[in-house]
């Protein structure tokens, strides 16, 4: 059996690096639990790590990675439900204070939706897409004249938007927002000009942060 020696390599280093700060950080985290004050919705996309982004050390963020950085509605109980498990998890069980759906720019996944591909039966990616297809329709009709570029940012921007409302049909999530134990934001890492945009309810813009 051929081992990924790349990943073999990248765990010696790590546990050589491992000095007393961070043995007594890990055996903290593992002795006391983990009681992150984030949780970050992001995409797989492996340009996109959170940890990486916002220079973060173990604990201090509770993420959820999946394709387009999508939060589903509240649906039934029906199929298997990872994002909104760990949502739960994250809202319920560790009180974290804020989530943050971070979106990117030339997301695969929204590229997918724009091109119109989501309509394979066969597909879990199509299925999954479907969640954000009023975003879609929405760019389609709002930017008809854009370029396809253009098209694939404010989709990607609006898609981030649903998954906001999305996150307000779980009551767990609305009524923490209400007391204002919880806030949600949404930002947008644009990767070509290394700068992270959130987005301005009062302005409905995605503004530099
Ligand atoms: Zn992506």
């Amino acid at each position: 059996m051929s081992l990924p020696q790349q990943l073999l390599a990248g765990f010696s280093r790590f546990r050589e690096n491992h000095n007393p700060r961070t043995e007594a950080m890990f055996s903290r985290l593992f002795v006391e639990g983990q009681k992150p004050k984030f949780l970050i919705v992001g995409c797989c996309d492996s340009r996109v790590d959170p940890a990486i982004i916002f220079d973060c050390s173990p604990g201090e963020l509770f993420v959820i990675r999946n394709v387009a950085n999508l939060v589903p509605p509240n649906e039934e109980r029906v199929g298997h439900h990872g994002t909104t498990a760990a949502l739960e998890y994250g809202v319920r069980n560790l009180g974290v204070e804020h989530i943050v759906v971070l979106g990117h720019e030339h997301c695969g996944g929204i590229q997918t939706l724009m091109q119109g591909g989501v309509n394979n039966p066969d597909s879990f990616i199509d299925d999954w897409m479907r969640l954000v297809d009023s975003a879609r329709l929405s760019v389609e009709n709002d930017y008809a004249d854009a370029t396809a570029e253009e098209q694939l940012r404010a989709c990607e921007q609006r898609a981030i938007l649903v998954s906001l409302a999305n996150l307000l049909t779980f009551p767990w999530i609305a009524q923490r927002a209400a007391e204002g134990t919880l806030q949600l934001h949404g930002w947008y890492l644009d990767i070509k000009h290394s700068q992270l945009l959130g987005h301005n309810p009062d302005t409905d813009s995605f503004e530099p942060l």
